[in-house]
């Protein structure tokens, strides 16, 4: 038996757990003081900690447990493909049927002719694969000067060296630089960086620096486009209207490809299985990982279409990964695509839960603390201000975001603070009534957190 169990006493897995444990993007000495919390289990879209504390997870724990907690049928799925093959590889000309399946299933749920699937362990693999995959496509089509890859200011496509270089954090990018053949270009965050533009002339305006961006590396020299469908991350930064219609425009006036990170917006998150579905986009490869699993099973992948399939099938591609397509991931993958699909979750997000949702986010609106409310599905966002009519910022970043999430937790929620946005990626299961507690406890810690804010003289 493990030597570690829940039933230990928060403080001594607090202290073992300080000990020997370095947390992602911690300040471990920080945390270390203040001691982790203890989650031992969770069902349906309610966290337990080691208190007895029920939480409700407004974050699908980082974006991906779609499905929520606690469905049994995964576990069965995982149990019986342990026992049956546990693991193999897909290398060397073999192929097993857990692979086959979730390919064959994803092929048929995306979009297009994207009918093709390189697994990964993950979003940050797939990225990294996505990277090389262009680059050799370009060079398989005789084009090999068609290296570099544009990406955007803020976004988040993962933390591995190459996919941390496509995303536009400048707090990684200041630990250590990024890879050479990445170029950024600024994100369509009208709240933050709109000015005196109304949000649909500020889309174009940023739209346009794709095309600005194309035209000075030289249409001969770019590989690429990638951009998540709505900037998770970077603070649920929901496009204006006019910004996605003109990418689209750019691209298809330009030889380049197109690559969405689906990552979060995929497997229902925005009311459709994809979020390229919901936005009308047109990719050439879509990044995957999170909901495809319910975050049951590390798993990932990129979808890519014939035309790029077919342009490197000639190709020894020198890429892989030890666990591509595992068949304990890919197994449990699949039943969690049929559950979505059998128990009409993602239909059910768009038609119903989502809408729900967005009427209870905005009437969050009318609240003092509160600027704009953004919604796209089940991905949502507010920016916390000191004076909404100019959209100012705090004058020290963070600090109120960070009261505020303190609060929430306070109030037995989890809600993520980016910066002064404040944001949410439930469970897709989640029902109207729980939709209705996430907006209360949600108004309880902007109400305490304004006091806060207020008693600390933050402006
Ligand atoms: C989380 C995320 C990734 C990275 O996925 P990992 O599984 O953490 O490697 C990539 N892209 C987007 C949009 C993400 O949200």
């Amino acid at each position: 038996m493990n030597k570690i169990t829940n039933h230990l006493p928060t403080a001594e897995l607090q202290a073992l757990d300080a000990a020997h444990h370095m947390h992602p993007f911690t300040t471990n000495a920080e945390l270390a003081a203040k001691g982790a919390r203890v989650i031992t289990r969770a069902n349906g879209v309610w966290l337990t900690d080691s208190d007895g504390n029920k939480i409700l997870d407004g974050m699908a724990g980082l974006w991906c447990v779609n499905l929520g907690y606690g469905r049994t049928e995964l576990a069965d799925v995982a149990a019986a493909q342990m026992r049956e093959l546990p693991y193999y590889n897909t290398f060397f000309q073999t192929t097993h049927v857990p692979a086959i399946a979730l390919a064959e299933r994803i092929a048929e749920l995306a979009p297009g002719d994207l009918n093709h699937v390189f697994f990964a362990a993950g979003g940050s693999e797939a990225n990294d694969t996505n990277i090389r995959l262009v680059r050799a496509y370009w060079a398989a089509q005789g084009k090999p000067s068609k290296q570099t890859i544009i990406a955007r200011r803020n976004a988040y496509h993962g933390s591995s060296m190459g996919s941390m270089s496509l995303g536009g954090m400048s707090g990684m990018h200041a630990q250590g630089g990024i890879i050479p053949g990445v170029v950024h270009i600024d994100q369509p965050n009208w709240w933050a960086e709109g000015g005196d533009m109304t949000p649909d002339e500020f889309g174009i305006e940023r739209a346009r620096q794709l095309a600005t961006a194309i035209d000075e590396i030289g249409e001969d020299n770019v590989a690429a486009f990638i951009a998540e469908p709505i900037q998770g991350a970077g603070g649920v930064i929901v496009p204006p209207d006019s910004y996605w219609p003109e990418v689209k425009r750019i691209l298809a006036e330009r030889d380049i490809l197109f690559i969405a990170d689906e990552v979060i917006c995929g497997f229902g998150r925005t009311g459709s299985w994809f979020g390229s579905q919901t936005l009308d986009l047109a990719p050439d490869i879509m990044t995957i990982a999170k909901g495809l699993s319910s975050g049951y099973q590390p798993i990932g992948g990129s979808v890519v279409s014939d035309r790029v399939a077919s342009g490197i099938a000639d190709t020894e591609f020198n890429h892989g990964y030890t666990y591509s397509g595992h068949p304990v991931a890919s197994a449990v993958a699949l039943e969690n695509l049929r559950i979505l699909d059998d128990e009409g979750i993602v239909a059910r997000v768009g038609s119903s839960t989502a809408p729900y949702l967005a009427q209870g986010w905005h009437s969050l609106g009318d609240h003092p603390l509160v600027g704009e409310t953004k919604i796209c599905g089940m991905m949502a966002s507010l920016a916390l201000t000191p004076d909404a009519s100019t959209r100012a910022a705090y004058s020290s970043p963070g600090a109120a975001g960070m009261i505020v999430r303190e609060r929430c937790f306070a109030n037995g929620l989890v809600m993520r603070a980016v910066g002064e946005r404040m944001i949410i990626s439930p469970p897709l299961v989640i029902t109207e009534g729980e939709i209705d507690i996430l907006i209360a406890r949600a108004r309880t810690a902007l109400d305490e957190g304004l006091a806060e804010i207020t008693r600390q003289g933050l402006t």
